[in-house]
């Protein structure tokens, strides 16, 4: 289960993502603005500009390569 808050004012999202770190499988934390996506693992400290899509009952977090920002 995803929880998180949104701002809605700001267009942006703050996200928790159990289990969505893809290297430890950790808990990532999301923010996602309008203009930009970043994950943190706060157990292996990953850090990845990503790409995430939102739909009606969905959310698709993707992390391309060559994506370290
Ligand atoms: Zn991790």
């Amino acid at each position: 289960m995803i929880q998180g808050t949104l701002d809605r004012g700001q267009g942006r999202a703050d996200l928790s993502v159990p289990a969505g770190c893809p290297l430890c499988a950790g808990a990532l934390d999301l923010r996602v603005t309008p203009t930009s996506a970043f994950s943190y693992c706060g157990h292996c400290h990953w850090i990845s500009r990503s790409v995430v899509s939102v739909g009606p009952n969905s959310l698709e977090v993707a992390h391309p390569p060559g994506g370290m920002a």
